[in-house]
C-alpha cells in the first residue's frame, strides 16, 4: 500500500496519514452557500477534495470512508438575494444546491456520502450552544449567543493570529453585547420576515438562526463524531471561519481535537478577469461548460497543486484540452486490445500519495502515454493502456469514449460540420474537386481536420 502524506495546516508540516481507524475514515469539507450559481473558485476545492477521496477509498476501501461536504442553507446573502427576487428563500437554496451539484457533476465529481444542510440541523445546533453556554464558553446577550473566544486557550492556533490580528480580522464595528471584541456569533434574532426557529435566547420566543460556524460543528457532530481524521476547505476559510469550528467543537467535547489533517486549497487568480459579479464577469462554472467540457475543466483545476495559488485563465482550459486530446489519441491508437484489471504504476501512485501532486502525476500519466506510442508488443499495449485507464480513474479523468472525445462529442457545431463533409463526399462522387477542396479549406479554417478513410470520413478539432 502505497504510505499517504498529507500536509496539514495546523502543524505547518507535511506527515504520514494514519486514520484514527482505517476501517471508518472521515472527512469534511466546508461546502457552498447557496445563493447564485457557483463560479470556478468553488469548483476547486470540490475537484482537489474528490481526488482525495477517490484516493482514500481506493487506499481504505469505498465502504470504509465517510465523506460529508455541507450546504449552507441559511446565510444573510440568501435572504438578501430572496428578497431582492421576491421569492420564498427555500426556492433560492433548492435551485441553487440542485445546480451546485450539476455544475460539479459535470466535472466528474462524485457526490460526497452525505450533503448535511444547515436548516436541517437546528437541533443538534441549538443543543451544541446550551453546552457552551453551560459550560462557560458561550453567553447570551439580547437575543444572541456568542462565543466568548478568551474562554479557549488555544484560539488562534490553526491561523496562526495573535489578538491583534484576530481583532483587526473580525472586520465589524464591535456589537454593544460584545464582552470581548473577538467574541463570535453562534445565534442571533430573526425577525418575522427573516428565517427563524424558535430557541431558549431572546424575545419573540427566541425566535433566530445560527451564525454559519456552528453550522459546521454541529454537522461534523452529528455525521462524523467529535473527532474526524480531515477536515478540508479553502486557505480563505482559515480564518475565521475553521479557528472558529476549532474553538466551538473542541469545546463541546473536552478538549478532543476536531480533526487529526486540516488541508487547505489555494485560491484562483483571475489575473484581469476579476471575479466580481458587479462587473459581470464572473467565472461560472456553467459559463464555463458552454464552451469546455467538464473533463478540461477539471484537468485545468488539477493542473497546479492545490496547495499553490492557480492562475486561471482560458488558456488553461485549452491546455488542458489538448492534453485530454494527446491522451485520449493514445487509447484511441490502442485500439480495442484488452487490459487486464490494472492499477496504476507505482510512480504515478507515488506522486498522488505525496499530498496529492497532482501536477506530477499528470507528468506521469503523459510519460505513460508516450511510452504507450513507441511499445510494439500487444502485451505491452495492453499492460500500458490498462495503466492508462486506471491512473486516469483516480483522477477522474478519461474515462469517456476516447473517439467520440476525438470528435468532440456533441458540441454546438457538429451537426454542420457532418452536413459540409456530407456536401464533400458528395462532391467528390460527383469529381467536383474544386469544391470538394473549397470545403475542406473552409473546415480547416475552422479548426477542423479531416481524415478520409476506408469506413467514412472522420474529423477532429485541432485543440
Ligand atoms: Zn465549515
Amino acid at each position: 500500500m502505497t504510505q499517504l502524506a498529507l500536509y496539514n495546516t495546523l502543524t505547518k508540516a507535511k506527515a504520514p496519514f494514519e486514520p484514527a481507524n482505517p476501517k471508518r475514515v472521515t472527512m469534511y469539507v466546508c461546502g457552498n452557500t447557496v445563493y447564485n450559481f457557483a463560479h470556478i473558485g468553488n469548483a476547486r476545492p470540490a475537484v482537489v477534495f474528490d481526488v482525495l477521496f477517490r484516493l482514500l477509498r481506493r487506499t481504505y476501501g469505498n465502504n470504509h470512508v465517510i465523506y460529508a461536504r455541507n450546504v449552507t442553507d441559511v446565510d444573510d446573502k440568501i435572504n438578501a438575494a430572496a428578497k431582492e427576487q421576491g421569492v420564498d428563500i427555500a426556492e433560492i437554496t433548492d435551485r441553487f444546491t440542485a445546480a451546485f451539484n450539476e455544475d460539479i457533476g459535470a466535472l466528474g465529481v462524485i457526490p460526497p456520502n452525505v450533503e448535511p444542510r444547515a436548516t436541517e440541523h437546528i437541533s443538534e445546533i441549538v443543543s451544541m450552544i446550551k453546552r457552551l453556554i453551560a459550560s462557560g464558553h458561550a453567553y447570551a446577550a439580547e437575543g444572541h449567543v456568542l462565543y466568548s473566544v478568551p474562554s479557549f486557550d488555544d484560539y488562534g492556533r490553526l491561523s496562526n493570529r495573535n489578538r491583534d490580528d484576530m481583532i483587526a480580522g473580525a472586520r465589524v464595528e464591535v456589537a454593544p453585547y460584545k464582552n470581548d471584541p473577538a467574541d463570535f456569533v453562534l445565534w442571533k434574532p430573526s425577525t418575522n420576515d427573516l428565517p427563524g426557529w424558535d430557541s431558549p435566547w431572546g424575545p419573540n420566543g427566541g425566535r433566530g438562526r445560527p451564525g454559519w460556524h456552528i453550522e459546521c460543528s454541529a454537522m461534523i457532530e452529528k455525521h462524523l463524531g467529535e473527532t474526524i481524521d480531515i477536515h478540508g476547505g479553502g486557505n480563505d476559510l482559515i480564518f475565521p471561519h475553521h479557528e472558529n469550528e476549532i474553538a466551538q467543537s473542541r469545546c463541546s467535547h473536552n478538549g478532543a481535537n476536531l480533526a487529526g489533517v486540516w488541508m487547505h486549497n489555494g485560491m484562483l487568480e483571475l489575473g484581469d478577469e476579476k471575479m466580481s459579479k458587479s462587473l459581470g464577469n464572473v467565472w461560472l462554472v456553467r459559463d464555463l461548460l458552454q464552451t469546455h467540457t467538464g473533463e478540461a475543466v477539471r484537468l485545468a483545476l488539477l493542473s497546479a497543486h492545490y496547495r499553490q495559488p492557480l492562475a486561471w485563465s482560458e488558456d488553461v482550459v485549452v491546455q488542458a484540452k489538448r492534453t485530454l486530446d494527446r491522451l485520449y489519441g493514445t487509447l484511441v491508437a490502442l485500439g480495442h486490445i484488452d487490459t487486464e484489471a490494472s492499477t496504476p504504476p507505482d510512480a504515478f501512485l507515488s506522486a498522488v500519495a505525496d499530498d496529492l501532486n497532482t501536477p506530477k502525476a499528470l507528468a506521469e500519466l503523459s510519460a505513460l502515454a508516450k511510452a504507450a506510442n513507441t511499445v510494439a508488443t500487444d502485451a505491452d499495449k495492453a499492460r500500458l493502456k490498462g495503466e492508462i485507464l486506471a491512473s486516469g480513474a483516480l483522477l477522474g479523468l478519461l474515462q469517456g469514449d476516447p473517439a467520440a472525445w476525438l470528435q468532440g462529442d456533441a458540441q454546438d457545431g457538429d451537426a454542420e460540420i457532418e452536413e459540409l463533409i456530407a456536401a464533400r463526399n458528395d462532391a467528390r462522387a460527383n469529381k467536383d474537386f474544386a469544391e470538394s477542396d473549397r470545403i475542406r479549406d473552409d473546415l480547416a479554417a475552422k479548426g477542423i481536420t479531416l481524415e478520409d478513410g476506408t469506413d467514412g470520413t472522420k474529423w477532429r478539432r485541432a485543440n
